[in-house]
């Protein structure tokens, strides 16, 4: 007799279901499983033989044919420990109750314990979506599966809590409020805040901008000009996490095996700041087991990269892609993932190589040709992609120590960030998007309309600096964030010619 189980298996940061036959032939005693599967699958049969074995079951004498179908998707990871383990109790004639609705996902210990998998959220996901009503899993993942709304989930501690739930020991199911539970969670506590930050108005506001509308931007500063200072206290104004935001989040956190089981929605937006000597796998994804890179693990949050330019520039290079798209995607042997990308790019560089070009008290001593080639490290098309440019002038001895540090605090900047997203989020409700910095060229048209006067003024602006249709549309893309700032309907002179302020060349 062939039984079946069903289960996942993740493709990207989703899934698809999979159902495991199990058959039992009279021949020798061996396990054989096919489908595709993965190191880690294959070696599923030496723990499901102990874990069935030391949970007091018996272990088929005969040989243990495994189908993992459909056999054209590749499965990674250890989640199919259970199922497995469940479709050969059943042909031993378990009392297990045979419905195609319940999925079953886990890895097993040699005593018949369950271990914790990577990647639960997504595959829960992706059973609820295909018609499954119940899922079992361990116990530690329980939490961030009933995360996943129109599926009961099933926590156990041991394979045999499984068997017994089906004869005398329901186990109890799992319930999680999750919009009390983002709002519970959601970030309050800042380690670096504006209000520790002297003077540099015009930065701030540019990172306050950039926060309204997720824009890139770019700090040009000599050292000390607290330019990476700055770009950590970015974190302390963004906007908190729409629930769906989270979800999204959570399932990269997810298949990355970053999640904690105790924490399992991901409740504060990413920030990461790579150092340049980071590998182009780490900080794209891929490698021979591919997973999620940085600019992944940044999404909808902030990607720093401080000292910008001496990232490699097949680096920077390969940015291009996602930060036009919001995604990525990833090559291998057969075929390609694709993981979410809509981060944030904040880069802080020195304006010069020794550091000092422009600044009030110390001499810059670099020659024009070594400025030149320090700078095209950056390149066009990269530079096109950042909306706003701003140059961060060190203080001067004197103003270091006369300025009043009366900075206006992180909370009070936040608040504005967030009012000017309430905003967009209405704005955008039917176009799938939540901020300006998402506006396709066709939605600019439809958004971003100015008046005669403030059209004419762009178009003359474009000639003059000579601005590519790219740079021409982060413009108004820019202006329209803040015109929002200031809860203007139309986007108004000011807000373009504020905007073109922040086209600084480098
Ligand atoms: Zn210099």
């Amino acid at each position: 007799m062939v039984t079946k189980a069903i289960t996942a298996a993740a493709v990207g940061i989703n899934s698809c279901k999979i159902e495991v036959e199990v058959d039992v032939t009279n021949s020798l005693p061996s396990v054989c499983i096919v489908g595709l599967p993965d190191s880690a699958v294959s070696e599923a049969k030496e723990r499901v033989h102990s874990a069935i074995k030391n949970s007091g079951f018996s272990f088929p004498t005969g040989k243990v044919i495994v189908n993992l179908a459909p056999a054209d998707i590749r499965k990674e990871g250890t989640n199919f420990d259970l199922p497995i383990a469940i479709g050969i109790l059943k042909e031993q004639g378990i009392d297990i109750k045979d419905d195609i609705h319940i999925g079953y996902l886990g890895e097993l210990s040699l005593d018949g314990t369950l271990r914790k998998v990577n990647g639960i959220l997504p595959l829960v996901s992706g059973l609820k979506n295909s018609g499954i009503t119940s899922v079992f899993v361990p116990e530690e993942n329980a939490k961030e599966a009933a995360l996943v709304e129109g599926i009961n989930v099933y926590g156990a501690k041991y394979l045999a809590d499984i068997v017994n739930h089906f004869t005398d020991t329901p186990l109890q199911k799992t319930v999680i409020d999750i919009n009390k539970y983002l709002e519970d969670n959601a970030n309050t506590d800042f380690t670096y805040d504006f209000k520790d930050v002297k003077g540099q108005q015009k930065a701030k506001k540019a990172l306050e901008i950039a926060a309204a509308g997720g824009h890139n931007i770019l700090m040009s500063g000599s050292p000390g000009s607290g330019k990476t200072l700055m770009a950590k206290c970015l974190a302390s104004i963004l906007p908190p996490l729409e629930l769906q935001e989270a979800l999204e989040l959570t399932k990269i956190y997810s298949i990355s095996g970053m999640l904690r089981s105790d924490k399992p929605l991901m409740t504060k937006r990413p920030y990461r700041a790579v150092h340049h000597t980071a590998s182009q796998n780490g900080i794209i994804g891929g490698g021979s087991n591919p997973k999620p890179g940085e600019i992944t693990l940044a999404h909808r949050g902030v990607l720093f990269l401080d000292e910008m330019v001496e990232f490699p520039r097949q680096v920077l290079e390969v940015l291009r892609q996602p930060l036009e798209d919001g995604e990525v995607v990833i090559s291998r042997a057969k075929n390609s993932i694709k993981y979410p990308a809509k981060f944030m790019l904040v880069g802080a560089m020195n304006p010069c190589p020794c550091g000092f070009l422009g600044d009030r008290e110390k001499e810059c001593s670099c020659s024009e040709f070594q400025i030149q080639r320090y700078r095209s490290k950056l390149s066009g098309p990269l530079l096109d992609r950042i909306d706003l440019v701003v140059n961060v002038p060190r203080l001067t001895t004197d103003e270091l120590i006369n300025m009043k540090s009366d900075s206006e605090p992180s909370s009070e900047i936040r608040k504005r960030v967030v009012k000017a997203r309430k905003i967009q989020a209405l704005r955008y409700a039917k176009e799938g998007i939540y901020t300006n910095s998402e506006l396709s060229s066709k939605l600019i048209k439809k958004y971003c309309q100015l008046d005669e006067k403030t059209s004419e003024f762009l178009k003359t602006a474009a000639q003059k600096y000579q601005l590519s249709g790219r740079k021409f549309d982060r413009i108004l893309k820019l202006a329209r964030t803040i015109a929002d700032i200031d809860g203007a309907d139309n986007i108004r002179f000011e807000d373009v010619t504020q905007a073109l302020q922040y086209r600084v060349e480098l």
